[in-house]
């Protein structure tokens, strides 16, 4: 699929490398400022194959770390913003949060509304919970649920409507620097056949976004960071016979599961982390024997109440500190992050978007994003 090829010999304004959701809610917000010429370059050949299209759709405000809070609030004033209030692509369900052993800084919760929520109250919205997972529960009315693929077909729209050109199925190697300053794409494949016109892939300003991938890009760039893809998967059930909608989604810490239930079907993960390869959807154990076991101390046997319909594997990856990287590298002029968005980049996408474009447009960007040597101490 393609949304039609740039010219052969245009140096792009700006050239994105990766369609998920950084590289798209980057190159939307570009084109929203009318700043010039993109092209978008995915390796893929369809849009959402890998961690953007392979995730719970859940908007969770409130993160561990209060600058990343910070951002998701932003993300989700956007995402309002782009579809209403409630929205066949985004609803305010509320969620309840568990957080045991304080993984969620004070800093963070003081940026969000949130309400104590008693026993009473918890098991009256989940009356099928045997036990309440430990810690206080906290229900925060503005989270809420994102339709992932309509975000994702909302910014190819916005992109290739306002002049923007998608490539898919081409993969770019590496990016260079001439001794002029120039950017370029040396390698370049599509599909199995490597690019052979040197002139099509030249741009004034590269954003890299391309996720789990960032790492082994980074070196054949001569721009090293380093970036950790971890594997999760997610379950798809049947449901209990509550059929409610919507509820809010519902997140333990400890001992770690989240659901985030419809009328149709229940959607679980057991929040496990495990290091993996970029693109490997190996997970450790089989997800639905895990599932089972880590939810057993608050709900009891799910297997007597639900049935697994499908499971999956998706990447999240992170920086050593577990920030983004955003915004202009010091060490090539005119390259641009946009990597490391974790278990965050459905909610904050539309704000890393404005980051990131910002920085292209020549703003200062707040420095817990940009690269910085000691960022990168593994
Ligand atoms: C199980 C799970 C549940 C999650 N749940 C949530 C949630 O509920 N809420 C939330 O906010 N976040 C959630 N996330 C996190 C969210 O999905 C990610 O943060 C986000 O999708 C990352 O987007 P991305 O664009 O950085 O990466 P990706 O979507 O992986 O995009 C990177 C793209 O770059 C392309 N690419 C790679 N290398 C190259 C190359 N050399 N040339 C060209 N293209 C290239 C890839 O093909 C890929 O399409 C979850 C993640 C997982 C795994």
């Amino acid at each position: 699929m393609s949304s039609g090829l740039a010219n052969s010999g245009d140096c792009h304004d700006l050239i994105v490398i990766g369609a998920g959701l950084a590289g798209l809610a980057t190159a939307a917000a570009w084109v929203d400022q009318e700043a010039g010429s993109v092209l978008v370059l995915e390796a893929e050949r369809f849009p959402g194959m890998h961690s953007s299209g392979r995730n719970a759709g859940m908007m969770r405000q409130v993160a561990e770390d209060p600058s990343i809070t910070e951002m998701c609030l932003r993300g989700t004033e956007l995402l309002e913003q782009r579809f209403g209030r409630d929205s066949c692509q985004f609803k305010r369900t509320g969620s309840l949060l568990f957080d045991a052993h304080g993984e969620i800084s004070p800093d963070s919760w003081k940026q969000v509304l949130y309400e104590n929520w008693s026993s009473d109250q918890v098991k009256a919205c989940f009356p099928e919970l045997q036990h309440l997972p430990p810690g206080p529960a906290r229900f925060v009315p503005g989270d809420g649920v994102v339709e992932v693929p309509a975000l994702i077909g909302d910014l190819i729209d916005t992109i290739v409507s306002k002049g923007g050109h998608i490539q898919f199925g081409t993969r770019v190697g590496k990016v260079s620097q001439s001794a002029s300053g120039e950017l370029s794409l040396p390698e370049v494949w599509n599909g199995e056949q490597r690019h052979t016109d040197p002139d099509q892939y030249r741009a004034r300003q590269i954003v890299i976004a391309n996720g789990a991938w960032a790492q082994d890009f980074s070196r054949s760039s001569g721009v090293e960071i380093q970036i950790k893809p971890t594997n999760r998967s997610g379950l798809i059930t049947s449901t209990f016979d509550i059929a409610d909608d919507p509820r809010p989604w519902i997140w333990a810490h400890e001992p770690g599961w989240y659901l985030r239930p419809s009328a149709q079907e229940y959607l679980w993960s057991s929040c496990e982390e495990v290091a993996a390869d970029p693109g490997s959807d190996l997970a450790l154990e089989d997800p639905w024997e895990r599932l089972l076991r880590v939810t057993e101390s608050c709900w009891g046997d799910i297997s007597q109440r639900v049935k697994p319909l499908s499971h999956w594997v998706g990447q999240r990856s992170f920086c050593p500190d577990r920030r983004f990287l955003l915004g202009p590298d010091p060490r090539m002029e005119g390259l641009h992050w946009a990597v490391g968005l974790g278990g965050h980049g459905v909610t904050c996408s539309l704000a890393v978007g404005e980051v990131v474009s910002s920085g292209l447009l020549g703003h200062s960007i707040d420095g817990h994003w940009l690269w910085a040597p000691e960022r990168f101490v593994d």
